[in-house]
Order: structure tokens, then C-alpha cells, then sequence
């Protein structure tokens, strides 16, 4: 038995509807979308202009504003990279947060050796910019504020609309990094003051490897320089014959997601605050990370203290989860984004984070939650230090010796 995936930040199942829409893009509809002279070339095409309706309608977007890619790690490289160097005359100033996707990261970082100056907000301990410290950061040099629309670890949302507001007076671009937010929760580039908005179909139940890029065409028309030179695709914007069946699959994953979102995080925020709810009630001494009130409906961030957080994970080896300790899981790192919150090594190691979907069921939060309860009591069981915390000891107080 595979496990019970609650890793829904990670990716998501292709949806069985999106797959029906795509199948035929493979097989008796293969033309290339950029063939001007036949049928094949006209079908293609006409799927590739629905898909763009179809994204823009769920972001409050006009179709020709969407640029297609390979995913958001493509659609951030592109946004960041392309107005850095098209806009290089104006200033060399971009404004990021500590707690982006290293997609953004370490585009910034790639920046910074060519000589941009890159500022990296810190955020407060609900996981949030402060408006007034990126106020304090614009300088007459500034080309780009790139903030992320929701985070992937804590499912924490940022205050976009009031971020444009800000951009917009000061005539800089705002770029945000909306992969987890897209299809979650109502997302608005005309709202939201938005001039760029990187999306990527798997996590939203589509395909992986493509994606989208809105670029503004009104009030600013924004300019790119292209990451990618060839045949001129996309507004010349980015080259490369366009994945016809991932278009078509991101474009219905979208339509679905416009569709069905009331509901459904309606549904997911009920099953999240129940998991919640049942973990608060039989367990202590555990944190939520970020804030609750600003935050997507189907994520759940928590710290067990007084577990370690390895035994933990091998405890729960039938929940597919992420911990703030296995990101990069190669060494024992642990989250820069948990970190960023002022949390400590401690605590980010045993943090989980619980990213529910549309196929989780009811059924499963009552065993995730269950599987929770029974491991971090188990193991506290054999902490010394859980049982000095019970006895009343403050362990901020105890004079460790070395031996
Ligand atoms: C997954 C993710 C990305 C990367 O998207 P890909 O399509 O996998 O390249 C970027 N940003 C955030 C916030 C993500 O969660």
C-alpha cells in the first residue's frame, strides 16, 4: 500500500478530466500550433487559444497577456531575469522576499553577480512582509518587487492588492510568484495590481512541465527580454514549438478549478480545521507556524515540540507529508522559510507540513490525525526532556553540564 499523500504543496494527481481533455492533443491532434497553412496547424492552435482564455479568465486577465512555459520555475527565471535586463537603464534595484521559492531566490541570487542589487525583506513571525519596511526599501533605482502570492511551506498569503498599490505608486513592477495560490483561492491581476504572475499546471491537478507567465499588455504594457531565443513564439517572448497537450491540460485544470472553487476550499478548509482541531485537542506543546488567519485553506504547518524529528517521520512512513527538516533532503538543513519566521533549528525540525487536496477524504484526516496522536505520544514517552517540561521544570532555566 502506497501511502495517504497530504503533499499537495509538492505536486498534485493529474485529475482524471484534465487527462481526457489532453488525450487527443497526442495522438489525431498533433499538429504545431505555429503551422499556419493546414488543419493541423489550425486545430492545435485553437486549443492553444482556449487554454489562454481559459488561465485568464481565472485570473481576471485578458488571453493575450499569457505567455506559455515549461512551469513557474521558467515563469519566475523569465519575470525576474527579463525585466532586470530590459529595464537596466532605469535602475538595477529588485525587492524580494526571504521566504520566496528558491525559483525566485535563486534567480535573484544569479542577478546579483551581474550586478543588480537585490534586497530581501525579512518577514514577521506570521510569515507576512511588512508593507511599511518595503515601503522603506523602494529606492528611485527599484525596477521590480517580486513577492510570492501564497507560500508553498506554510501556506501563508501575503498582502498582494496592498504590495500593487504600493508598486504602483511608485511606478515600480510587481511581479508574484502565484503557483500556490492559483485555482486555491480568488486570485486578480486587475485587483491585485499585478504586472507579472507566474502559474504551473501540476499544482493544480495538470501536467507537469508547463506553465504560464501573465505580462501585462495596459497601463504599464510591460516589456520582457527573452530568456530564450528561436522562432519568435509566444510575442516573442519565449521561443520553443508550445507543448499542445500540457496547454490544453493547464487551460481545463484551470476551467475545472474556476468552476469548482467555492466549494472545494470550503471542503478542504473543513477537513484542514478538523485535523487541526483533533491534533489541539489530545496533544500540547504544539505550533502552528504562520498565520492562521492569512493562509490557504488546505495547508496545515505544525510543530510537535519534544519529538525528534527523523523518528517522527519514520513513525508516519504511511503519510506522505513534508518536513521542515527534508526539503532539501540531501543534508539536514533546516527550512530557511521556517527560519525566517524566528523559529529554531529545534522546531523546524519537527515541523510537518500537511498539504491536503482534492482527493483527500474525510476518512483520511480521522487516520492522519489518529497516526499523529499515537507516534508523538509514543515518543514523548521517551523524551526526558518532554517529561521534565510535565514535572513543571523550565528548561530555559536548567544549568546543562557537558560531560
Ligand atoms: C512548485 C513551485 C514552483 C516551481 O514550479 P515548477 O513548475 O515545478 O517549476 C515555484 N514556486 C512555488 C511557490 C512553487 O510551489
Amino acid at each position: 500500500m502506497k501511502p495517504i499523500y497530504f503533499d499537495n504543496h509538492a505536486t498534485t494527481q493529474l485529475d482524471p478530466r484534465v487527462l481526457q481533455a489532453m488525450l487527443p492533443y497526442f495522438t489525431e491532434h498533433f499538429g504545431n500550433a505555429a503551422s499556419r497553412n493546414h488543419a493541423y496547424g489550425w486545430e492545435a492552435e485553437e486549443a492553444v487559444e482556449k487554454s489562454r482564455r481559459q488561465i485568464a479568465s481565472l485570473i481576471g486577465a485578458n488571453a493575450k497577456e499569457i505567455v506559455f512555459t515549461s512551469g513557474a520555475t521558467e515563469s519566475n527565471n523569465l519575470a525576474i531575469k527579463g525585466v532586470a535586463e530590459m529595464y537596466a537603464e532605469k535602475g538595477n534595484h529588485i525587492i524580494t522576499a526571504a521566504t520566496e521559492h528558491k525559483a525566485v531566490l535563486d534567480t535573484c541570487k544569479h542577478l546579483e553577480k551581474k550586478g543588480c542589487r537585490v534586497t530581501y525583506l525579512p518577514v514577521m513571525g506570521d510569515g507576512r512582509i511588512d508593507l511599511d519596511m518595503l515601503r522603506g526599501a523602494i529606492t528611485d533605482q527599484t525596477i521590480l518587487i517580486s513577492i510570492m502570492y501564497a507560500n508553498n511551506e506554510i501556506g501563508v498569503v501575503q498582502p498582494v492588492a496592498e504590495i500593487g498599490k504600493i508598486a504602483k505608486e511608485r511606478g515600480v513592477l510587481f511581479h508574484t510568484d502565484a503557483v500556490q495560490a492559483v485555482g486555491k483561492i480568488p486570485v486578480n491581476v486587475i485587483a491585485d495590481q499585478v504586472d507579472l504572475l507566474s502559474v504551473t499546471a501540476h499544482k493544480m491537478y495538470g501536467p507537469k512541465g508547463v506553465g504560464a507567465l501573465y505580462v501585462r499588455r495596459k497601463s504599464p504594457r510591460v516589456q520582457l527580454t527573452a530568456q530564450m531565443d528561436g522562432g519568435g513564439h509566444e510575442r516573442g517572448m519565449r521561443s520553443g514549438t508550445l507543448n499542445v497537450p500540457g496547454i490544453v491540460g493547464l487551460g481545463e485544470a484551470c476551467a475545472i478549478a474556476q468552476a469548482e472553487m467555492p466549494e472545494e476550499s470550503q471542503r478542504l478548509r473543513g477537513m484542514r480545521d478538523r485535523l487541526r482541531a483533533r491534533l489541539e485537542a489530545t496533544l500540547d506543546e504544539v505550533f502552528i507556524n504562520g498565520s492562521m488567519e492569512h493562509r490557504l485553506p488546505h495547508n496545515l504547518n505544525m510543530s510537535f515540540a519534544y519529538v525528534e524529528g527523523e523518528s517522527l517521520l519514520m513513525g508516519i512512513d504511511d503519510i506522505a507529508v513534508s518536513s521542515g527538516s527534508a526539503c532539501t533532503s540531501a543534508t539536514l538543513e533546516p527550512s530557511y522559510v521556517l527560519k525566517a519566521l524566528g523559529l529554531g533549528d529545534d522546531m523546524a525540525h519537527t515541523s510537518i507540513r500537511f498539504g491536503l487536496g482534492r482527493f483527500n477524504t474525510e476518512a483520511e484526516i480521522d487516520y492522519v490525525a489518529d497516526k499523529m496522536i499515537a507516534v508523538v505520544t509514543k515518543l514523548r514517552e521517551l523524551s526526558p526532556l518532554y517529561e521534565m517540561v510535565k514535572e513543571g521544570i523550565d528548561l530555559s532555566k536548567v544549568q546543562w553540564t557537558a560531560h
